[in-house]
């Protein structure tokens, strides 16, 4: 297939990987050059690895980034598309407006897809004028790595289109799960519940972060815990979520006191160095973790 992946950052350019290794023709369009460059070098760092590891051949990874082209041009990007996938920033106005152009520039059978993860992909669909072709691919945080991608069957989602989707998504050797269109999905839903939760146990004292998570990874075989999983993720990109799930599902979802807090003071994880815990060049460094002061 020929395959158009719109953003280039820490999921487009995995999604552009993971069609291409698969044998696909992909176009990575991004609206600045040095973010396509970026994310091509993400690309060539993530093959390398893997030829590094004896998991790859050198061929394979010329191959692979032969399928590769980078753009700005969106027309350019689309027009020989059999799938549009989506992968800007979390907001649904900017993702209506891709939607929009993207259906300007292709014909009707070319599908278009959402990486979003939590935005209705219903109400995505609902601007363009064939909505049917539209689906969500929720692929998850590193593509390369993780296995699952969740298929999202909107409102309007043919049968046809949901076909195509599950046939690409097992083409690229994911495990694929077909859910309905409901807020946060099945997995940022029930992996929020948790996250929620843990962050209120700390709070009221049950435990430290530190032996939260342990309890969860080794009394329940989670890879990573509940609390370490939101500081790798992005805290700002929890209370987000939690927000929007709070609104559509129910109070059950409301943030706690201290998740909104770090966010405030800016601390928001692995990404800026302190969230429930301290990070120095991406690793842990602290064995406890904080809770970030009293309650209101
Ligand atoms: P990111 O900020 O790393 O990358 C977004 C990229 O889109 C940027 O490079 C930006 O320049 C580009 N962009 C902005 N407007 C554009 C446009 N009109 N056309 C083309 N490119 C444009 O964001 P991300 O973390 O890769 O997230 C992208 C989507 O994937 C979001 O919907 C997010 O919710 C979802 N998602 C993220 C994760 C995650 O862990 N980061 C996991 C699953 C799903």
């Amino acid at each position: 297939m020929h395959i158009a992946v719109l953003g280039a950052g820490s999921m487009g350019h995995g999604i552009a990987q993971v069609s291409a290794m698969a044998g696909h023709d992909v176009v990575l369009r991004d609206i600045e050059a040095e973010f396509v460059e970026d994310g091509l070098e993400g690309i060539r760092d993530n093959l390398q690895g893997g030829v590094d590891r004896d998991k790859l051949t050198e061929e394979a990874m010329d191959a692979t980034l032969e399928r590769i082209e980078g753009t700005t041009d969106l027309e350019a990007a689309v027009e020989d598309a059999d799938l549009v996938v989506e992968a800007v920033p979390e907001d649904m106005d900017l993702k209506k407006d891709v939607f929009v152009d993207v259906e300007e520039a292709t014909d009707t059978d070319t599908l278009i897809a959402s990486n979003t993860s939590s935005l209705s992909v219903t109400e995505m669909a609902s601007v363009l004028a064939h909505p049917e072709r539209v689906i969500g691919l929720h692929f998850f945080n590193p593509p390369h790595i993780m296995d699952l991608v969740e298929i999202i069957v909107a409102e309007q989602t043919d049968e046809r289109t949901e076909q195509i989707a599950v046939d690409y998504v097992q083409g690229i050797d994911k495990e694929d799960v077909v859910v309905r269109d409901t807020a946060g999905f099945a997995t940022s839903r029930l992996g929020l519940v948790t996250g929620l939760e843990a962050i209120r146990m700390v709070e009221s004292g049950v435990a430290s972060p530190a032996d939260i998570d342990k309890a969860m990874k080794l009394g329940y075989g989670y890879p990573m815990g509940p609390i370490e999983l939101g500081d790798h993720v992005g805290l700002d990109v929890r209370l987000h979520i939690a927000e929007h799930l709070r609104k559509e599902l129910g109070e059950r979802f409301t943030p706690p006191q201290s998740l909104r807090r770090k966010v405030r003071a800016g601390n928001l994880g692995k990404k800026t160095g302190e969230g429930y815990y301290i990070w120095e060049d991406g690793e842990r460094v602290d064995t406890s973790g904080n809770w970030g002061g009293p309650d209101e």
